[in-house]
């Protein structure tokens, strides 16, 4: 018998594999017709096509499945029509028949009626052509522009955003419009939104709610050399270089409906639990589907269709049901999530929140009104107990609500409170139950066999904690891999470096890891590169491995500015460095703070204008701050013996020491010191990673303190010793730390994670730094000597090397024509950001 598939998209070709495997004896010959020039591949992933994806890298499709004569695939030719009495379809090329028919023909973007739509420089989101077109636009607008380059994203959804986070990686800055009050407006909250909000505009994208762009114009290349301007309905108008719509998506059911097969009343093809259209002999599944008078505008009820579908044609009596739309942003450095009722649509539902602006954390969950069934969620800022969660919507709650989300709390949410039969992985439907049974059965001890086994993972990979926590309760030890990129932890990573003298990511990713690499991985390899003195961070391939803050060699702020903050070490300043500084923070019109370590931002320099402003700084004797890096940052002093009544030794000079010796170094996590001249402790020492109090007899020595969102004291590890002794203690603490601690992990929960067979962390860094118990302190010594000999400053170095200097030469160049999203009013005689809510 003759099969017809109509698209090759991704729960097309999902349907092929599904019937493949369950028509054994090969009753379906089967020709499938795609309309693109590619056959499937990963729409999801489709944005890493912008961070290093080839279109090989996304293909879907099994090698061999299209080579048989009983299975075809046509590419760049579309189905034109159906003729239902003689069960043909068409095309440019050919008439075929069918026995049976699927139409799998997904969704086309929705471009809203603005004025200017058409215009060249205008494109939608969603094939790897309209990517190529996007990426050859934003290469003409480098040749045009003489600006800064932007790009305008309409839309603030969940592909909105990847598509801002698109054009950040092309080099543009993003706009996002978006008509709804908050970004995501479809799966998040209000308050949840706010807080995506601040997120994203750290990301350099600046977004534009509780608005709509009322046209878009061709604009002469005037001095910016943009080439269309886009006004908003408030007034605002916007120069970019392109316009991405990304303002959702609708069916593609016009073949159908030329058919005369049942639409539904907002658009997609009417089937009903079996995926049968209102013509027996014809399956509609996925995007362009409407089930239960629902469209879904995601690939695990997609895949789950194809599921049923393939079940059908063999006999089964297979059904779909209302399906997952839980949805996790693939953005770096963005996390976010939403899974069942997010909004609290069910009546009675009550939420239980958690939000915690400082410490950037938003938790809901929504449970029924008897609070014993967990309905739904939304997640920002921490989503590491999303994949524990998702699987329990619609199930009996295994405890407190608020407990489940509490920072220390949520033991109730893991994987052992799970049922058999819940969800793990939503995009391809596996059970805990069937990943548990393939651990067992197949004696799996890792996540890359549960996912070639189950495909649990393999969809957005969400779920992959989950595994981990799965592999545990089936008997096989946690993976300390650092992502699915290495199997080796990040001490381990360091000292495969630190051996082989390996230089780049590419030569340690190929030597000792497999695939291209994530957001984990990259900027810890960045880093470990970094402290071993592997150049400077933006040369070559580093460059692309920092995270944005490095990028720039400065903190990005809220509304898209950058904080320049330049090293002072121990917090003391001469007057005429003051002068300078206040200098050039009334030139470049900065706002002007002292901070807690003792220094002082300089706020809203534009990117453009970071170097001319570190220009007079370097001249003026000052250095970076690394207040952008996991570096050291401050060593804070009081004034000492040398001023104070008090004191009973010179806090200043051992910090000032300190903090040139170990400025510049990279560390898993960010370092803070503090000096204090007596025990009275002006310096706060004990709060932070290193402390050094002064006694009579000379220093005691405090480590893995912190003022963070734990505070935690710091312990003492040496008493009443000299400076050399002092000096090289902390020289062994720093490289010791540096070498084993784990991606992110602070001094304070590295020292808590050294105790072992009875012995306290403390001891037993005690006895490796002083008492040279593992034999290393000779290395670690010269580690840090060889790290104080290669200090350079970094921003020194941008400005004397034009090829270094280039990633910012066009800023430089740029006429003095500010980003219009970008304003200030002014407040206690300072600039302050407005945003443009308030500005409207
Ligand atoms: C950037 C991006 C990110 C996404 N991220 C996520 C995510 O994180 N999670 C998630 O669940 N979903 C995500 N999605 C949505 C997901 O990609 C879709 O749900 C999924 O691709 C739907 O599969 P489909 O086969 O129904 O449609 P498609 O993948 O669109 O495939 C349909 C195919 O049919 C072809 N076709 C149409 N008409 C004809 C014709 N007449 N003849 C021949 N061929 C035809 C089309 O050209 C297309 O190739 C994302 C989508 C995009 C664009």
């Amino acid at each position: 018998m003759d099969l017809v598939v109509v698209g090759n998209g991704m729960v097309g070709q999902r349907f092929v594999e599904a019937l493949r495997e369950r028509d054994r004896e090969k009753q379906w010959r089967v020709t499938v017709f795609g309309e693109e020039p590619r056959r499937a591949y990963d729409r999801v992933a489709l944005s890493s096509y912008f961070d290093g994806a080839s279109a090989d890298d996304l293909d879907l499709v099994a090698p061999g499945l299209y080579d048989s004569p009983d299975c075809t695939l046509y590419l760049d030719e579309a189905v034109t029509a159906i003729d239902r009495a003689a069960r043909t379809v068409t095309t440019g090329r050919r008439t075929v028949r069918y026995d049976a028919l699927v139409l799998a023909t997904g969704s086309y973007p929705f471009v809203p009626p603005v004025p200017g739509r058409e215009l060249p420089g205008c494109f939608v989101y969603r094939t790897l052509d309209d990517l190529d077109a996007v990426r050859a636009a934003v290469r003409t607008a480098a040749d045009h522009s003489r600006g800064r380059r932007a790009g305008l994203v309409i839309g603030g959804g969940l592909l909105g955003l990847e598509a801002a986070r698109a054009l950040r990686l092309l080099g543009l800055s993003p706009h996002v419009v978006e008509l709804a009050p908050r970004l995501m407006p479809l799966q998040v909250d209000e308050a949840g939104g706010g807080l995506l909000r601040d997120m994203i505009e750290e990301l350099d994208v600046t977004v534009h709610t509780g608005t709509s762009v009322a046209g878009i114009q061709e604009a002469d290349l005037g001095p910016t050399g943009h080439r269309l301007l886009a006004t908003l309905a408030s007034g605002v108008e916007l120069d970019v270089d392109l316009v991405v719509f990304s303002a959702g998506v609708r069916p593609r059911d016009q073949l159908a409906r030329e058919a005369g097969l049942a639409v539904g009343e907002r658009g997609g093809i009417v089937v009903d639990d079996g995926c049968v259209t209102s013509d027996e002999h014809v399956f509609a599944i996925g995007e362009c589907a409407c089930v239960g008078g629902r469209v879904y505008g995601l690939v695990a009820p997609g895949y789950a269709m194809a599921e049923v579908a393939a079940d059908r044609l063999v006999g089964g009596r297979a059904t779909f049901v209302a399906a997952d739309t839980s949805t996790k942003l693939k953005l770096l450095g963005v996390d976010v999530a939403s899974f069942g009722d997010a909004l609290a649509a069910t009546p009675g539902a009550l939420a239980v929140t958690l939000h915690n602006p400082v410490a950037r954390r938003y938790a809901k969950l929504v449970v029924s009104d008897d609070a014993r069934t967990l309905l739904g969620g939304v997640l920002v800022g921490d989503t590491s107990r999303y994949a524990s969660l998702r699987p329990l919507v619609g199930r009996p709650l295994p405890g407190d609500p608020a407990a489940m989300i509490a920072p220390s709390g949520g033991a109730e949410s893991g994987p052992g409170s799970l049922p058999p039969d819940a969800q793990v992985c939503s995009c391809h439907a596996v059970t805990k139950g069937t990943i548990l049974d393939a651990i067992a059965e197949h004696g799996l001890s890792d996540v890359a066999g549960v996912k070639s086994c189950t495909r649990a993972g393999t969809g957005c990979g969400s779920c992959v904690p989950l595994l981990k926590s799965l592999l545990a309760e089936g008997g096989v030890p946690v993976s300390s891999a650092l992502c699915e990129h290495f199997d080796q932890t990040r001490a381990q990573l360091f000292e495969i470096v630190r051996r082989e003298g390996i230089g780049t990511f590419t030569e340690l990713i190929g030597a000792h890891g497999r695939g291209r690499g994530c957001d984990i991985c990259k900027p810890v390899v960045a880093s470990i590169l970094a402290s071993l003195d592997h150049g400077h961070i933006l040369d070559g391939e580093q460059a692309a491995l920092q995270d944005t803050n490095d990028h720039f060699l400065a903190n990005i702020q809220r509304n898209g500015t950058y904080s320049v903050v330049p090293r002072i070490p121990g917090g003391e300043v001469t007057p005429d460095k003051l002068i300078v500084l206040g200098e050039v923070a009334r030139d470049f019109g900065l706002y002007t703070k002292i901070t807690g370590g003792q220094r002082i931002d300089l706020l809203g320099a534009r990117v453009e204008q970071l170097p001319a402003i570190w220009r007079r700084l370097v001249d003026a004797g000052f250095e970076s701050g690394h207040a952008y890096g996991k570096a050291l940052r401050t060593v804070k002093s009081c004034v000492g013996s040398t001023w104070c009544r008090y004191g009973v030794q010179d806090s200043v000079s051992l910090a000032i020491e300190l903090e040139l010796r170990y400025r510049g170094i990279r560390s898993p996590h960010k370092i803070k010191a503090g000096v204090s001249g007596c025990a009275r402790e002006c310096a706060e020492a004990q709060s932070k990673d290193i402390g050094v109090i002064a006694t009579e007899h000379g220093w005691n020595l405090y480590v893995g303190g912190n003022g963070g969102f734990r505070p935690r004291h710091a312990d003492l590890l040496l008493s009443d010793v000299d400076t050399a002794t002092l000096v090289t203690t902390i020289d062994r603490f720093i490289m010791f730390y540096i070498r084993t601690a784990d991606r992110l992990q602070r001094t304070s929960a590295w020292v808590e994670s050294l105790s072992r067979d009875g012995v306290d962390g403390l001891a037993y860094l005690r006895s490796v730094l002083v008492d040279d118990s593992l034999g290393i302190a000779a290395e670690l010594d010269a580690a840090m000597a060889r790290h104080v000999d290669c200090y350079t400053d970094e921003w020194a170095e941008v400005l004397a090397d034009p090829v270094r200097l280039r990633r910012f030469v066009s800023f430089v160049n740029a006429p003095d024509t500010p980003d219009p999203s970008i304003t200030f009013a002014a407040e206690r005689g300072q600039p302050r950001p407005v945003l443009l809510e308030v500005a409207r």
